[in-house]
C-alpha cells in the first residue's frame, strides 16, 4: 500500500448527492432548504419550527461526544462523532449529526481543519473548513458593527455618557493574529476618535456567537442582541447594544448565520454544521437550533463539545443543556493512544516523535488523566461509553491496555473505533456500546450546581470537582466584578470559566490529574445576550496566535483549482 490518501483526496473521490435529495427522506423538502450550490443548504424558519413539533413524537436520544485532554492536534472527537453517526446508521438506527462550523484560526495555525477526517468526513469539506455559507463573516461583521456604532457614539458627543476606561466590548476577528489581542485604537487626531486601550477576540470567543448559538429563532435572536451589555456609564450603569441603537442592524446582519447549515457525511447521511464557539474560551458546542431541528429528523442526535469533560462537556451539562432543556442519554469519551502517552511522559510542549516511541508504560502512566474525565462525566448521572480513536502507528497492545483498563478497572464499557480509516465499518463495537448505554435507560442526568448558588459557590463546584483544584483565588478586579453582576441581577446565571484545554488544570504544563493547586480567577464578565456568567482564568488567550511552522504555510492551489495541505 502506498501513502493513506489525504482527508482531502478522499473527500474529492467521493461522489456527493445533491443536498435536497440527500435529505429528503429526513422530512425536508425542497421549499425548505436555502442553496448554498448543490451540497450545502440553509434550512428555513418555518422547517426548523416544523422538525420541533415532529421532535415532541420521537425519542430525542442524545449522545454527546467529548474527550480527554488533548494534545495540540487533536485526538479526534470530531471524527468519532461523525463516524459514530454514520455507523448508528448503518446498523440500523436513524441518527443525525450535529457539529460546530470551523474557525479559520485553527484551519491555519496547528490543528487544521475541523469538517472530521479519513472516511469520517462531513462534505464539502474544503468549503466548510474556509468560507462556508459566511456564519463566521457574518458574526464579524455583526460584532465589528457593534463596536464601530460604540465608539461613533463616544466620539459624536458621548450623549449616553459611556465611561471609556468601561468598555466591554472588543473588536472581533476570525484569524489568530497575536498582535491583535492588546491595542489601542483612536489614534489620528480629532477625526481618529478617542484613544483608548482596545482588544481583538476571536470570533469564536464574542458574545454574538454565543448568543447565535443559544437563541431559538430570529425573534429571540434579537431580544439576546438587545440584552448584550457593550459599556458602563458615569454612574457604572449597563450600557447594552439597545441603548446604543445597533439590535436591529445587528440582527439583520446575521439573518441567514442563525439558519443551521445541512450537509452530508462521506457515508451520505445528513449533518448539522452550525455555530463554533471554541471550548476553552466560550461554550463549546454547536447551536441549539441544530440540535432541536435535528430531534425532529432522527431517533438520535450525536453531537460534539470542544476539548475535554473539563471545557466543553462541562458546559455543555452545566450550561447548554440547563437553557437548553436536554437530557443526554450517553456521553462517548474520545481517548488516543498518543494523548495517553503525552500524559505519561508529561511531554509539554508535544514532541510527537518521542510520543511515537514512548510505548505502553507510558500509555497506562497516563491513564490518570482518562479517569478523571471518565470520573467527571459520570458525576452529571450519564452513563459513559470510552473510545479508543485508533491511529496509524498504534500498536495493538498500546490499545488493548486502555480497553483492558475501562473494562477491568473502572467497569466502563469501552470499544475501539477505527472510523478514520474504514468509516462505519469501524465504529460498529462502539455504536453498539453506545445504543447499549442509551436503552439502559441509566441516565440520571442532573447538572453539578443549582442557579440559587452563588456566583462564587457555582465557580467553586466547577473548579474542585471537575477541574480537581483545592480551591479557587479571586485576582485583579475579579471580586469587584462578582459584586457587580450580583447587583446587576445576574446571581443565578450559569458560569462558563475559560480555561486552557492543555491541562486539566489551569497550568498547560501539568499533565495527567494535577492535584494540590487552586484555580486562579482573574476577570468575570456576564454574556447576558446568552444567558450565563463567563470568568477568565489566569492562562487563557481569547485571540490565540499562529505557532512557528503554521499549516497555513503548507497549503496551496493549483491553476485548476485542486487544493493541497489542507487536512
Ligand atoms: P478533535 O475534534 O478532537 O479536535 P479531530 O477529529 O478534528 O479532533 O481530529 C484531529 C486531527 O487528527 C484531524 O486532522 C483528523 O483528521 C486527524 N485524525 C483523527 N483521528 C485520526 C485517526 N484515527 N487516524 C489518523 N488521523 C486522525
Ligand atoms: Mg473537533
Amino acid at each position: 500500500a502506498g501513502p493513506l490518501p489525504t482527508d482531502y483526496e478522499i473527500a474529492q473521490a467521493t461522489e456527493m448527492e445533491p443536498i435536497w435529495e440527500l435529505v429528503e427522506p429526513w422530512g425536508l423538502g425542497l421549499d425548505d432548504l436555502q442553496y448554498f450550490g448543490s451540497y450545502t443548504a440553509k434550512v428555513k424558519h418555518d422547517a426548523i419550527d416544523r422538525l420541533r413539533e415532529q421532535a415532541e413524537e420521537r425519542p430525542r436520544n442524545l449522545v454527546l461526544v467529548t474527550g480527554m485532554t488533548p494534545t495540540p492536534k487533536g485526538e479526534g472527537k470530531t471524527v468519532t462523532t461523525v463516524g459514530l453517526g454514520q455507523t448508528l446508521n448503518h446498523i440500523g438506527e436513524e441518527a443525525m449529526i450535529a457539529i460546530r462550523e470551523p474557525s479559520l484560526g485553527p484551519v491555519f495555525g496547528v490543528k487544521g481543519g475541523a469538517a472530521g477526517g479519513g472516511r469520517s468526513q462531513v462534505l464539502p469539506m474544503e468549503e466548510i473548513n474556509l468560507h462556508f455559507t459566511g456564519d463566521l463573516h457574518a458574526l464579524t461583521s455583526a460584532h465589528n458593527l457593534i463596536a464601530a456604532m460604540l465608539d461613533a457614539k463616544i466620539a459624536q458627543g458621548n450623549d449616553l455618557d459611556i465611561d471609556v476606561n468601561d468598555v466591554s466590548w472588543p473588536r472581533a476577528i476570525d484569524m489568530n493574529d497575536r498582535v491583535l489581542r492588546e491595542t489601542v485604537v483612536g489614534l489620528g487626531g480629532k477625526t481618529g476618535g478617542t484613544p483608548r486601550e482596545n482588544q481583538f477576540l476571536l470570533t469564536a470567543a464574542s458574545e454574538l456567537m454565543a448568543v447565535l448559538c443559544m437563541a431559538s429563532g430570529l425573534a429571540d435572536l434579537k431580544e439576546r442582541v438587545a440584552r448584550i451589555i457593550v459599556a458602563y456609564d458615569g454612574e457604572g450603569d449597563p450600557v447594552t447594544v439597545n441603548d446604543i441603537e445597533a439590535t436591529g442592524a445587528v440582527t439583520m446582519l446575521l439573518r441567514d448565520a442563525i439558519k443551521p447549515n445541512v450537509v452530508q457525511t462521506i457515508e451520505g447521511t445528513p449533518a448539522f454544521v452550525h455555530g463554533g464557539p471554541f471550548a476553552n474560551i466560550a461554550h463549546g458546542t454547536n447551536s441549539l437550533m441544530a440540535d432541536k431541528a435535528a430531534f425532529g429528523m432522527a431517533d438520535y442526535l450525536v453531537t460534539e463539545a470542544g476539548f475535554g469533560s473539563d471545557l466543553g462537556a462541562e458546559k455543555f451539562l452545566n450550561i447548554v443543556c440547563r437553557l437548553g432543556e436536554m437530557e443526554p442519554n450517553a456521553v462517548v469519551l474520545v481517548s488516543s493512544v498518543r494523548a495517553l502517552k503525552y500524559h505519561g511522559e508529561n511531554m509539554w510542549p508535544a514532541d510527537y516523535d518521542d510520543i511515537d516511541a514512548a510505548g505502553t508504560g507510558a500509555v497506562e502512566r497516563g491513564l490518570e488523566n482518562l479517569d478523571k474525565h471518565v470520573e467527571n462525566l459520570q458525576k452529571f448521572g450519564v452513563p459513559v461509553v470510552v473510545a479508543v480513536n485508533r491511529f496509524p502507528d498504534d500498536a495493538d497492545e498500546e490499545v488493548q491496555v486502555v480497553l483492558d483498563h475501562c473494562r477491568d478497572d473502572l467497569d466502563v464499557p469501552a470499544a475501539e473505533s477505527t472510523v478514520f480509516e474504514e468509516g462505519s465499518e469501524g465504529g460498529v463495537d462502539l455504536a453498539e456500546r453506545v445504543v447499549e448505554a442509551v436503552e439502559s435507560g441509566e441516565a440520571e442526568y442532573a447538572p453539578l450546581y443549582e442557579d440559587e448558588d452563588s456566583i462564587k459557590e457555582k465557580i467553586h463546584t466547577v473548579a474542585t470537582e471537575v477541574y480537581g483544584a483545592d480551591g479557587v483565588k479571586y485576582t485583579g478586579g475579579a471580586d469587584r466584578d462578582i459584586e457587580r453582576m450580583e447587583d446587576l441581577g445576574f446571581g443565578d446565571f450559569p458560569v462558563c470559566l475559560s480555561k486552557t484545554f492543555h491541562s486539566l488544570s489551569d497550568d498547560a504544563s501539568k499533565k495527567g490529574a494535577p492535584t494540590g493547586w487552586e484555580l486562579e480567577i482573574r476577570e468575570v464578565y456576564p454574556s447576558a445576550g446568552a444567558g450565563f456568567l463567563v470568568a477568565l482564568t489566569g492562562d487563557v488567550l481569547t485571540l490565540p496566535g499562529l505557532p512557528s511552522d503554521p499549516a497555513a504555510a503548507g497549503m496551496d492551489i493549483d491553476a485548476d483549482g485542486n487544493i493541497s495541505g489542507l487536512f
